[in-house]
């Protein structure tokens, strides 16, 4: 079994794509020596020797300390030194390297090999004493963090680690000696701390930093392998989603110096802007200085070149002015790099004594509007072809464009309120306010305003939307707020259980700090952050972005999937159509009754006692319903617009307080007693599985009559001037067959009642959301009456894993941490399960009824994730909130591709 494999003078036993064995940065040394770029050659231990290393209870293959011999006299033969050797020693570094990158969650070694044996030869070798003590203090710190401390799994206290503790006894010896810089220390300054940190590892390790070379590389060795299941690294893999079986590889590599003296240097760039996406050459340098010396910052940084210069740095000379030939040679190899990899590469490089040599390269990381810039720049440059470029972009990095942001440098100088869970993107500042009128009525007077409260109800909506933003104390990331907020792309934090609120008082309370109603607050939707004061935004406006729109028009072309909307009123349906939606799959019609106009006649319909009274009461609804309807249809100039007849419990409508009793009473000319009465009658233990839905359509017909007659009327009039519309209307919560049937019986009915009233033929739809197990189950029944179906999946998660949306949140926390769920099913689609119900009903349908309409709504629609399941099972369309709709364009184009 091969397990190690080197590189060096131009030869490689890897190549690039042996990442899996090799990790990314051995893959990437490996290539780069095949390119003939200069890399100080080394070799990589595979991936499989960490596994086995596990498997075999901490211990390595035989073979291996064979393999490691062989490789290092292939580098000592192209170095023509030797490691340990008394007089010309060969020094080495120990790195880290998985398969994806995971930065500075694991160890690296440098300057392994240096002893009381082979300082007193390198010393003269280089004849530069404070070069040599330099190098070695760093090996020593090194070593006794990475090797002694925590591959050994001592756990010190916070700021008590013995990297820590030695960064302490450096400081106290410069300040003592008045010395600034670490490059203001001499040779004899070097010796006296090194001295120090001996004792110091002794006394707090309990044994000796080793004084041998072999001892040295097989300690780093092991520690990188350890590293792998140290806690920085466990943590990161969870978020990432890195498989614990992966592994990591070791890199061992000829030490190369860029701390030799002025004409020596270190640094870090990219080749093209990764803020920007700009195609210029970026990154920082530093002379004399060596590893990580340029990210620590410790001192500041010089610009690598003219481009990189900001106000800071404008003063500071650049590698292309102070060492113009290496610049040159870099910036050619800037060039191969990224046309070999056809990609913006991330590099580390070092000088030493005016020599340059590549130490990584790998894939760099950048943001959504970089990430789009150089997509479209690499596919007008011929570097990639135009699906490379829509592959190229995360579709949920294109919510950066389409949301204001927070101004970076505003927000690091902020004062931090409190913390909470990101539930709307984008950034925000409004004055106080904490109720929902008061957030309107700010709002009419030209204030912007972050409404704040406990948690939010439908009763909100209208101070919600006034609102700039919504900051809750409660809820998770699916609570009402953050639906809400999220629909409209609004800013939001939720959960923030610091807060205290005070309703009566005006007032809320973090800690010591108070902040009062009419007080300035910013928040950073995107991180969950809440921040006194007013903060710099800067505003979203992705149309004036050419590169974006460009990438969305080839994301048209190459999807199949239709990108519909969920809105309710006309502004949205605007604001989803200038993204770019082909429909409304969602309209919902509750919403539209809480209006202050409506919600009596509302009121006075479910207090009604006989079919007459409330028949009265519900067509007292009708002309405004028929409004919002011909408002919404017109918008949609003719594209489809999926209507949901009535659908939560009805006591939501009348959650009242007792002054609200009596002023209702006394409107509708009733006991308050017979209010209270009527109310506590329509209270359910589990409403969610309560009378909703068609149930409610079923028990009053006058509703869906109601509602039929409103969005056929709004159809008819609005065909008759002459504008083209496309309704369908929608059937929810329906579980049987019958139940369909008997809803659709009443829209048939009043289809023909209005074509003869008018004169004309409707064009319209009638079908069903599928949100029910038992729906999915009975498909084949349903789809023989249903024109179309909609999957409400919010609900069929709910209903197929039994977990109440409103409640997950008390355990849903463990669940993730103990992976007994892979994630939220509520955020992305339980494939396995509620997927499975899906494929099913998807087939039963379509096999009774091939011509069935078929999509999503809710949530999942917008969901990258979710939207591949939903390619791949033959959907006509998704749904999602109209912020969303680009981020489903891509993700559905990408779908194509995969
Ligand atoms: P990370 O993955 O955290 O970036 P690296 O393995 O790249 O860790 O090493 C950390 C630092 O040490 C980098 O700045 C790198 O350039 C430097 N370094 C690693 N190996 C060598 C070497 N052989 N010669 C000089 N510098 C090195
Ligand atoms: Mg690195
Ligand atoms: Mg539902």
């Amino acid at each position: 079994m091969k397990y190690v494999y080197s590189f060096g003078d131009g030869k490689a036993d890897g190549k690039a794509d042996m990442k899996n064995l090799l990790g990314g940065k051995g893959a990437n040394l490996a290539e780069m020596n095949l390119l003939d770029i200069p890399v100080p050659p080394g070799f990589t231990l595979t991936t499989e020797v960490c596994t086995e290393y596990y498997k075999n209870n901490k211990s390595f293959p035989n073979e291996l300390n064979s393999q490691v011999i062989d490789c290092l006299s292939f580098v000592e033969n192209i170095m023509n030194t030797k490691f340990g050797d008394e007089n010309d020693p060969l020094l080495l570094s120990v790195r880290s390297g998985a398969r994806q990158s995971m930065p500075g969650m694991m160890e690296t070694v440098l300057n392994i090999g240096l002893t009381s044996k082979t300082i007193p030869g390198l010393i003269k070798k280089t004849n530069n004493p404070r070069f040599v003590y330099d190098a070695y203090r760093r090996l020593i710190t090194m070593y006794a963090d990475v090797v002694m401390e925590k591959a050994a799994g001592i756990e010190p206290k916070e700021g008590d680690g013995i990297r820590q503790k030695m960064e302490h006894h450096l400081s106290t010896y410069k300040n003592e000696k008045n010395l600034i810089n670490d490059t203001d220390l001499s040779e004899n300054d070097w010796i006296t701390v090194i001295d120090i940190f001996k004792k110091e590892i002794k006394n707090s390790l309990g044994s000796d930093f080793p004084d041998d070379h072999n001892a040295q590389l097989w300690g780093g060795i092991e520690a990188v392998f350890k590293s792998w299941n140290g806690t920085r690294a466990i943590s990161y893999r969870k978020i990432e989603n890195i498989p614990e079986e992966w592994g990591t590889a070791v890199n061992v590599q000829t030490m190369v110096f860029g701390n030799t003296g002025e004409n020596s240097a270190t640094g870090v760039a990219f080749t093209r802007n990764p803020a920007t996406g700009e195609n210029k050459f970026f990154g920082e340098w530093l002379t004399n200085a060596q590893g990580e010396d340029v990210v620590a910052g410790l001192r500041t940084p010089n610009p690598l070149n003219e481009d990189t210069k900001t106000n800071e740095t404008k003063d500071l000379p650049s590698l292309e002015e102070l060492m113009p030939d290496i610049y040159d040679e870099l910036y050619n190899i800037r060039t191969r790099l990224e046309k070999h990899y056809s990609d913006m590469q991330d590099i580390e490089f070092t000088i030493e004594d005016g020599k340059l040599w590549m130490l990584q390269t790998r894939v760099g990381k950048r943001n959504g509007s970089a990430a789009i810039k150089m997509a479209v720049d690499m596919m007008k440059e011929s570097m990639i072809d135009k699906n490379t470029a829509l592959m190229r972009v995360n579709p949920n990095q294109l919510d950066e464009l389409l949301h204001p942001a927070l101004d970076k440098d505003s927000e690091q100088n902020a004062t931090l309120l409190t913390k909470g869970l990101p539930a709307g993107p984008g950034g925000a500042k409004g004055r106080v306010v904490f109720t929902a009128d008061d957030a309107e009525s700010w709002n009419a007077k030209g204030e912007k305003v972050i409404l704040v409260r406990e948690e939010t109800s439908p009763e909100d909506v209208h101070g919600m939307h006034a609102a700039e933003a919504i900051l809750t104390a409660r809820g998770g990331m699916t609570s009402h707020a953050a639906l809400v907020a999220r629909g409209w792309g609004k800013c939001c934090v939720v959960g923030c259980n610091e807060l205290n609120i005070s309703v009566d008082k005006k007032e809320l309370k973090v800690g010591e700090v108070t902040v009062k109603e009419g007080d300035w607050v910013t928040m950073n939707g995107t991180l969950g952050k809440v921040y006194l004061g007013q903060l710099d935004l800067t505003p979203a406006d992705p149309d004036k972005n050419q590169e974006y729109k460009e990438l969305m028009r080839w994301a048209d072309e190459t999807r199949k999937l239709k990108i519909r909307t969920n809105a309710e009123s006309p502004d949205d349906a605007k604001q989803a159509i200038k993204f770019g939606a082909e429909g409304i799959g969602l309209c919902r019609t509750e919403h539209m009754f809480f209006d202050e106009k409506r919600i009596l006649a509302m009121r006075k319909m479910i207090l009604s006692d006989n079919e007459g009274d409330r028949r009265d009461a519900v067509m007292g609804l009708l002309p405004f319903q028929k409004e919002d309807f011909k408002g919404i249809l017109k918008a949609m100039e003719g594209k489809p617009v999926t209507i949901r007849l009535l659908d939560p419990p009805l006591h939501e409508f009348i959650t009242l307080d007792d002054n609200q009793i009596n002023e209702l009473a006394n409107n509708i000319g009733i006991k308050a007693s017979l209010v209270k009465q009527r109310i506590s009658s329509l209270h359910e233990l589990n409403p969610m599985l309560g009378h909703r839905g068609c149930r409610l359509g079923i028990a009053y017909p006058e509703i869906t009559e109601m509602q039929a007659s409103a969005i056929l009327e709004a159809t008819a009039e609005l065909t008759t001037e002459g504008v083209n519309v496309n309704p369908e209307i929608m059937i929810p919560l329906v579980g049987t067959v019958a139940e369909y049937t008997d809803q659709e019986r009443i829209i048939r009915e009043v289809a023909t009642k209005i074509e003869k009233q008018y004169n004309l033929t409707l064009k319209y739809m009638v079908g069903t959301m599928i949100e029910l197990p038992r729906a999915c189950l009975t498909a084949d029944e349903i789809a023989q009456h249903a024109e179309f179906f909609s999957f409400g999946t919010n609900d069929l998660t709910q209903t197929t894993y039994g977990f109440s949306r409103d409640d997950i949140g008390s355990f849903l926390p463990d669940y993730l941490d103990r992976n007994i769920l892979p994630e939220d099913p509520f955020q992305s689609l339980d494939v396995n399960g509620v997927g499975k119900l899906v494929s099913m009903a998807v087939k039963l349908g379509r096999d009774v009824n091939p011509k069935l309409k078929i999509g999503i709504c809710g949530e999942h629609g917008g969901d990258p994730k979710s939207i591949y399941f939903c390619k791949n099972n033959g959907l006509d369309y998704v749904s999602c909130s109209p912020y969303r709709v680009p981020i489903a364009r891509l993700s559905a184009a990408q779908a194509e591709l995969n």
